[in-house]
């Protein structure tokens, strides 16, 4: 059974430099306005053995995470220097 591209992440790939099936690195290929492509590429020889592309929200990583926000300090709570003591 050949699982084709699409759904699913290859983790394998048959190579045909290498006549078998080979464990593929993929590799972010191109960044477009509607999604990614990866590439996969033979983890032993390094051939490509075809491409990806991800659209839509299956993007992950494209966003930075969005960053914690800070909140700003209160301003602390003075002791109000009391009057009449010292006058
Ligand atoms: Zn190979």
């Amino acid at each position: 059974m050949n699982r084709q591209f699409g759904d699913l992440e290859a983790s394998e790939l048959y190579c045909p430099k290498c006549g078998r099936s080979q464990p593929v690195r993929e590799r972010l290929l191109l960044i477009l306005p509607t999604g990614e492509i990866h590439e996969y590429r033979c983890a032993r020889c390094l051939t490509s053995l075809g491409q990806r592309t991800v659209t839509g929200p299956a993007i992950q990583g494209a966003r930075p995470a969005p960053a914690a926000h800070p909140r700003p300090r209160p301003p602390a709570a003075r002791p109000r220097p009391v009057r009449g003591l010292l006058g």
